[in-house]
């Protein structure tokens, strides 16, 4: 499956799909995140931690002011934000190639900023509709991930 779409209907939705991609999640997954301020791209990391069953004692929050946190889990989590990014510089003194590579979950808000630069296996873009309603659109970017996209349509909609 190349793209899927489909809407929430509150953040609790959004977060139990999150929680799907974190559970079927690979080693060395990269997945982009996209959408406004406040379209819920961290509600999602936040379903992602779940699924990936990192501790609540190391919650998924807006890192407003850091590039990276990191979360343990079944995979580590590797989740950026890249808002306050100016240039691609500054992601690879990061370190961001040997996260990208590793064995982790990179997971990537604000993705766009780096303009197609950053190699991924599934791209996520959030749109707001109304007050609790969330357009999701997934592509899969590559066959791993339209692997995943599969798992996660099949999987859908779980009884929350
Ligand atoms: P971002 O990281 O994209 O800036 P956040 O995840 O921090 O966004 O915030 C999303 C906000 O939108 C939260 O306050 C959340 O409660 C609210 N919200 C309302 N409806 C939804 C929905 N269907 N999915 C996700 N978030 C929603
Ligand atoms: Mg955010």
């Amino acid at each position: 499956m190349e793209s899927w779409e489909t809407i929430t209907g509150a953040p609790e939705e959004t977060c139990e799909l999150g929680r799907l991609l974190g559970e079927f999640a690979f080693a060395g997954l990269v997945v982009l995140l996209n959408g406004d301020l406040g379209a819920g791209k961290t509600c999602f990391a936040q379903g992602v931690a779940r699924g990936l069953a990192v501790s609540s004692a190391s919650p998924v929050t807006s890192p407003s002011y850091t590039l990276l946190n990191i979360h343990h889990g079944r995979l580590p989590l590797y989740h950026f934000d890249l808002y306050r990014l100016s240039q691609v510089d500054d992601l690879e003194d990061l370190g961001y190639d040997e996260f990208a590579e590793g064995n982790g979950l990179t997971l990537i808000e604000w993705a766009d900023r780096m303009k197609g630069a950053l190699a991924a296996s599934v791209s996520v873009s959030i749109e707001t509709c109304a007050a609790q309603q969330r357009k999701l659109r997934f592509d899969a970017l590559d066959k791993r991930g339209r692997e995943l996209l599969e798992q996660l349509v099949r999987n859908w909609p779980v009884s929350i």
